[in-house]
């Protein structure tokens, strides 16, 4: 096989430099922020000099940038013309960071051969030709020519490079001229324990230049197959990267979960995986192209950079902070300990990253037992209180739009408990009271929900305080809602993004107008968050602490939930519910409409209080009146019967529901309307008729009756999309107002109201499918799923 050449388009790049060069100095220009530094190369004869930029992590998940390269450098030729100088890969993401790295659009826009390498574990280093046959070796940001004391990484790189060439007969010069004339920038990795210690362990041969890429030279990402980088490091010396090939994408994703169960492979703890492959947003329109997404193991890896961080505020005198794996982090500290003390110079070359490994793996031949087994001891320090049968308090930390009244009404659903809101509290003094409606409630229920953020450890205190002072038997559970650092900006877009849809989505409530102020209120809260830590006060406090992910979606996490409060108080949650019975009951909690301004914080002080007040006076009019019928239908039938349709068919007419799709466009709950409120005046027999049984039933969203709905077919524009049914109840006690009774699977932004579906149906009627931009897909089996007949009511 060739390798790809492709020479340097001047135009294009000095485009690239002026894009970056506007950005540097307008820190808003495009929207990300970027740096430039300028390097002289000293070993250059000519006085070479090049420019690296450098932008911000989160910036590179933005659109439009001018280029995503991680790692770039530029320079100008003796003829004063613009040249990349280093291209590193395209800024690539772990799987399920970015929208893109999510499996289901993995499956959908990428294609093989996957290229699986292992994610080395030192630092990248980028070799590549300058105009004069000077070899440019550098870091991500640094060409390691300034002055410093400290051996720098390009400069241990170089060395490194050094002795390999010699090994092979070749000179630097040799390399920088291969590597220019192929418009190239070799990129490998330094993993050296000499050097610096890292996580894993690399010694002796195992250490040294890891060859995992070679980029050409250009804005745009383009990178050698993996077999042309293996035959480049074997003719200049580099140690090739063990690679994986697999074609089937789901081969992939199997292979991975199976290694990550342990996080060692073929004998050796690993990080995780760099998978390489071709993707298009959209096969129709855009080329394949080279594409990298990164799959990083969870355990023991975590475990190990606990201990390194740990053991390092150990010896810095500081109390080490862990959340996971407890019991043995604290044998092992104690066993460092001693280790440490009986040798000071440990301490000293620890803090140089020497010795890490080391310590650990005596540590666990000590204890006789593998890395990964030790990651899964936690399971054997569960906390079991086989002796409680009652006054139990979930408590979340949490803050706002995580799921916590949704988990709340879901747990009711299941389990009959007790629920307390702290937004339905409103006035003086709240904290206190709202531990004595919890108290109220413990005297009707085993278990209550304490529906508040809990945000800060003040409230924590508070709470425990409060309880244990009124019943010290009462155990209390901490729902922790994790914020960590790393999905931060993952969980605030998630909340808003929740926060917002289920403003939009209403037909009647429009929580835009509030919206600006509403997300500062939640980003208050996010800046004010304390994470918990069960071992000090007041966190210690709590009797378990279960983990909650916000960003894994809150029916993930009722069943974490259940699961663990099956496991850890057995005789309060005697049975875990069936996942039909999780599913169901997550639909009911979804479909509860929370109004949009309970939520204010609950910061004490008179004037919230007030604020307070009057929000709950807004909020609660008097009498929740009949908004519309529906027939309600299951989330995931729908989702299956669509998902089946759509994958039968080409990408030409499945396009616009993959995109409803991945811009989270389709709806979470599906119904059929009846009849809405705004049709009343035409048909006032049916509307008065509907509006008494929803009465008679005990009004709000009490199940009125059973209705079959058959899928006919599904219909659509590039705008909205909706299932044609046919209604049947043996009464035909359901009428539907509709020309043609549909169910609406979503719309293309927010602008765009499900009751245009209205419209999209009267012209397929008129017109037909295949005509002025309507589609349709019929369903094979034509399936029919049992509705419940449903009144919707707003506040
Ligand atoms: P709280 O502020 O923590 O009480 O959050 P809520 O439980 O009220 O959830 C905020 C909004 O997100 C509500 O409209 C929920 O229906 C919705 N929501 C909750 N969990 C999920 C989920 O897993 N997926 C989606 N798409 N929406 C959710
Ligand atoms: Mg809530």
């Amino acid at each position: 096989m060739a390798a790809p050449y492709v020479e340097q388009d001047v135009s294009a790049v000095s485009q690239m430099i002026s894009a970056l060069e506007a950005a540097r100095k307008d820190k808003r220009h495009g929207g990300f922020s970027c740096k430039k530094t300028t390097f002289k190369i000293k070993s250059s004869r000519d006085g070479i000099e090049v420019d690296s930029w450098r932008m911000q992590d989160w910036d590179y998940k933005k659109k439009g940038l001018p280029t995503y390269a991680r790692g770039l450098f530029t320079t100008k030729t003796s003829r004063n013309v613009p040249e990349i100088a280093v291209r590193g890969y395209d800024k690539f993401f772990n799987v399920n960071e970015v929208n893109e790295t999510k499996w289901d659009v993995v499956l959908k826009n990428t294609k093989g051969p996957y290229e699986l390498t292992l994610k080395e574990n030192g630092c990248i280093i980028f070799v590549a030709g300058l105009e004069d046959d000077t070899l440019l070796v550098c870091s991500k940001h640094s060409t390691g020519d300034r002055s410093d004391v400290e051996l720098s990484h390009a400069r241990a790189g170089e060395i490194r490079l050094e002795k390999q060439l010699a090994a092979v007969g070749k000179t630097k010069e040799d390399l920088a001229r291969e590597l220019r004339s192929r418009n190239i920038t070799a990129v490998a990795e330094l993993c050296d324990d000499s050097f610096e210690e890292h996580i894993l362990a690399y010694e002796n041969d195992k250490a040294g230049l890891y060859l995992h890429g070679i980029n050409l030279n250009l804005p745009e990402f383009a990178t050698y197959p993996s077999n042309l980088v293996q035959e480049f490091a074997d003719q200049w010396g580099f140690i090739k990267t063990d690679l994986l090939v697999m074609e089937d994408v789901n081969e992939v994703k199997t292979f991975l979960e199976d290694v990550a169960k342990t996080g060692s492979y073929s004998g050796r703890d690993v990080e995780g995986f760099v998978i390489r492959c071709k993707m298009s947003r959209n096969h129709t329109a855009l080329p394949y192209q080279d594409w990298f997404f990164k799959f990083k193991f969870e355990e023991p890896y975590l475990m190990y950079r606990q201990w390194r961080e740990c053991t390092k505020a150990m010896i810095s005198g500081k109390q080490p902070k862990f959340k996971k794996h407890i019991k043995i982090t604290e044998e092992y500290l104690t066993y460092a300990k001693k280790q440490l003390v009986a040798n000071p110079n440990l301490s000293k070359l620890y803090n140089q990253n020497h010795g890490i490994i080391k310590l650990r793996d005596d540590f666990l031949a000590y204890k006789n037992i593998k890395g990964s087994d030790a990651a899964n001891l936690d399971l054997l320090d569960r906390v079991v209180m086989s002796e409680v049968t009652k006054d139990v308090i979930l408590a979340p930390i949490a803050t706002i739009g995580c799921g916590k009244t949704t988990l709340a009404l879901a747990l009711k659903h299941l389990f009959g408990w007790g629920h307390i809101q702290n937004d339905n509290i409103s006035g003086k003094g709240r904290p206190p009271r709202f531990v004595k409606a919890l108290m109220d409630e413990l005297k009707e229920h085993p278990v209550v929900y304490a529906d508040r953020n809990n945000a800060q450890r003040h409230e924590r205190k508070q709470l425990i305080g409060d309880v244990k002072a009124q019943n010290v038997e009462a155990r209390i559970v901490c729902l922790n809602f994790r914020h960590d650092e790393e999905t931060i900006d993952e969980i605030r877009r998630i909340t808003q993004d929740r926060v917002i849809e289920r403003g939009d989505n209403h037909q009647t409530i429009h929580a835009a107008t509030d919206k600006d102020k509403y997300l500062d209120v939640m980003e208050g809260f996010i800046k004010r968050f304390e994470e918990c830590n069960p071992n000090s006060p007041p966190d210690a406090g709590f009797d378990l602490v279960i983990d909650l992910d916000p960003t894994a979606g809150s029916r993930v996490n009722l069943e974490t939930l259940v699961n663990e409060l099956h496991l850890s108080l057995p005789n309060v949650l005697k049975e875990v519910p069936s996942p039909e019975k999780l599913d169901e009951a997550m639909e009911y909690a979804l479909s509860y409409t929370p109004d949009f301004k309970h939520t204010i914080p609950d910061r004490g002080g008179k004037k919230d209080a007030k604020q307070g007040q009057r929000q709950q006076q807004q909020a609660q009019p008097k009498k929740k009146g009949l908004e519309y019928m529906s027939v309600r239908v299951g989330t995931d039938q729908i989702d299956r019967v669509l998902d089946k349709a759509f994958k039968g068919v080409g990408p030409e007419i499945s396009r616009f529901f993959w995109q409803l799709k991945n811009t989270r466009r389709v709806q979470r709950q599906f119904h059929v309307t009846l009849m809405h409120k705004a049709t009343a005046a035409q048909y006032p027999e049916l509307w008065k008729r509907y509006t008494e049984l929803h009465d008679a039933a005990g009004g709000g969203d009490a199940i009125m009756g059973g209705c079959d709905v058959l899928l006919e077919r599904v219909v659509f524009d590039d705008r909205i999309m909706a299932i044609v049914v046919r209604l049947f109840d043996e009464e035909n006690k359901w009428e539907c107002v509709n020309k043609v009774a549909h169910i609406t699977v979503g719309t293309r932004d927010p602008a765009v109201k499900p009751k245009e579906s209205n419209d999209l149906l009267s012209k397929w009627l008129e017109v037909g499918a295949g005509n002025e931009g309507i589609q349709e897909v019929v369903f094979a089996d034509k399936p029919t799923l049992k509705g419940q007949v449903k009144g919707v009511t707003y506040r």
